[in-house]
């Protein structure tokens, strides 16, 4: 077996990852394996660099050392012999194709339908016809339950419908593994629900899925492994009632005896 042979059954491979915002250094050296098929729930304090690393597997941040793998692939780079090189933009476009994101905010196009939000990537960036997309793209809309939303716009929906439309959009893209950011924090009490109820069915359905959340009760319920970060570091990982029962490092107990 060659070494791209053993990575590639990696969905995410993140090794020795470091990145600073002008002096302040936000990921430390960060590791982190995501297997096929597996639900990773990363937890910890605000500030801990959670959104960074998220945002570095999908180039919207980019690293200062260290190296991430998608899916056996580099993100951001290609091997010339023993030379890296950084990718050209269409690379970049590439790369991110296989991965999903939901973000916190939603951040749905305003300016186009639902049904259009999820079709944009897969026509522009993926060059894959039309109708199939918009075929696909209505059987998503169905499986999130906002079928009838199709032809409105963004502010015409609740939060919840919104977040269900991003993730409709996020799974269009047909990605290696989706990206969630924070994906209920945004929403009313009563909304949260029906996002999770969503995320759990692609849990079951086999889905590769990286969830920055604070629902502990979720964590415990979906995820294959737990991730605790703190200042910049991945404190602890396994299993969930290893890591939420049973945390062996004070800052885990520290940071769950004030959520839970
Ligand atoms: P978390 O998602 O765990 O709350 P973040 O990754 O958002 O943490 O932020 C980690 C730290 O990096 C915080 O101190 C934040 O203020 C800082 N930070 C994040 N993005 C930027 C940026 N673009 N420029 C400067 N500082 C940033
Ligand atoms: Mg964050």
């Amino acid at each position: 077996m060659t070494t791209t042979d053993v990575q590639a059954v990696h969905a995410v491979d993140v090794r020795g990852v470091h990145k600073s915002f002008g002096s302040l250094e936000v990921l430390k050296g960060v590791d982190l394996t995501v297997r096929q098929g597996e639900v990773t729930v990363i937890l910890g304090p605000s500030g801990s660099g959670k959104s960074t690393l998220l945002r570095t597997l999908n180039h919207l941040e980019k690293v200062d050392r260290g190296s991430i793998r998608i899916d056996g692939e580099l993100v951001g780079y290609r091997r010339r012999g023993n030379i890296l090189r950084e990718l050209r933009d269409r690379d970049i476009l590439r790369q991110r194709s296989k991965i999903g994101f939901v973000f916190q905010n939603f951040n749905l196009f305003p300016h186009l339908t639902v049904l259009e939000n999820v079709t944009e990537a897969p026509i522009s960036a993926q060059r894959r016809d039309r109708g199939e997309v918009t075929a696909e793209a209505r059987q998503l809309l169905e499986r999130v339950g906002v079928a009838d939303k199709a032809d409105r716009y963004p502010k015409q929906l609740s939060g919840g419908q919104q977040q269900r439309v991003a993730i409709a959009r996020a799974l269009a893209l047909r990605p290696k593994v989706i990206l969630f950011d924070e994906p209920t924090s945004a929403l009313d009490p009563e909304l949260v629900g029906e996002v999770l109820d969503v995320i759990r069915d692609l849990a079951r359905a086999g889905a590769t899925l990286v969830i920055v959340t604070h629902e502990i009760g979720f964590a415990r319920e979906v995820a294959d492994t737990v991730v605790f970060m703190d200042d910049g570091v991945v404190v602890e990982q396994g299993a969930p009632a290893q890591v939420l029962d049973h945390p062996t490092h004070d800052r885990t107990r520290a940071f769950l005896s004030r959520v839970l």
